[in-house]
């Protein structure tokens, strides 16, 4: 039996990468899912391809720095396809930007990557939060390596302040809304292959060398990798698994 059949699980950041990756394998574990993202076009395209490959999806243009919006594709969600059982928070951004730069640039990229990776998260979970208790559902946010330490490649420091913000919303949230039987979970990718680092893996191989000196398992992942990890933190697999990160980074962290 499919693991996630009966579930409606919202996914943003769904039009790309790991969202896209993450919405796909919930739909073929039975899941109806709504891809939320940005990118209105890309969302239906990715919506389309599980439609065509026999999942139930349907796509919702969404930015999560507008928590007005939030809250209207919540309500809509709920109106088109029922309540919402599971929710993935990975809209996310990244930006190498160091402290030290320009400070035009570094004001912008604060702003962005803080809006997107920390308050969207906040903003999209606030606006389902009455379903997910409706529903004793499930959140999977979307942290990093960085939620535990920066990693010393170019960087900015307001990827990493996110996901280390990412990490901390997801244990405050498992400890308050464990009483409602919401599980909050997390999971920490290593470097997967996506749009997001597509320039600096063509530009920047000495950089990539660092990532793989670092990781065990010699490879970068790929958006598929992150796909078990996810079904296992929406399913009854992970029933009293709550306030954890499951990392997915070739063994980053280990060395
Ligand atoms: P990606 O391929 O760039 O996908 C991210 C998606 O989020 C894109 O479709 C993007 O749209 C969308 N998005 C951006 N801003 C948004 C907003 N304000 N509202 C709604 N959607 C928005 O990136 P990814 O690598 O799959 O990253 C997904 C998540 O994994 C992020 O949270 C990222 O920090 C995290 N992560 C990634 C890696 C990695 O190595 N790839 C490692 C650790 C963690 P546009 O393309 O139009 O901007």
């Amino acid at each position: 039996m499919p693991l996630l059949e009966d579930h409606i699980a919202v996914v943003t950041g769904a039009a790309s990468g790991i969202g896209r990756a993450i919405a796909a394998g919930y739909a073929r574990e039975g899941a109806q899912v709504a891809l939320v993202d940005v990118n209105a076009k890309a969302a239906e395209e990715a919506a389309q391809e599980i439609r065509e490959a026999g999942g139930r999806a349907a796509s919702f243009a969404l930015d999560v720095t507008k928590r007005e919006d939030c809250i209207a594709i919540a309500k809509r969600v709920a109106a088109q396809l029922g309540p919402v059982s599971i929710l993935v928070n990975n809209a996310g951004i990244n930006r190498r930007n160091p402290f030290t730069a320009e400070p035009t640039s570094v004001f912008k990229d604060w702003d962005d990557i803080i809006a997107i990776n920390l308050n969207g998260t906040f903003n999209v979970t606030h606006a389902f939060l009455d379903a997910l208790r409706a529903t004793k559902g499930r959140i999977v946010n979307i942290g990093s390596i960085q939620s535990f330490m920066h990693v010393r490649t170019p960087n900015s420091p307001a990827y990493t302040t996110s996901k280390h913000g990412v990490l901390g919303f997801t244990r405050a949230l498992a400890a308050e809304l464990g009483k409602y039987g919401v599980r909050v979970n997390a999971i920490g990718p290593g470097l997967i292959e996506t749009p997001l680092n597509a320039q600096v893996r063509a530009n920047d191989p000495d950089l990539i060398k660092i990532f793989m000196d670092h990781t065990p398992l010699g490879r970068a992942g790929k958006p598929e990798d992150i796909v078990g990890p996810a079904i296992f933190l929406a399913s009854d697999l992970s029933s009293y698994v709550t306030g954890s990160i499951v990392m997915a980074d070739g063994g980053y962290r280990t060395i």
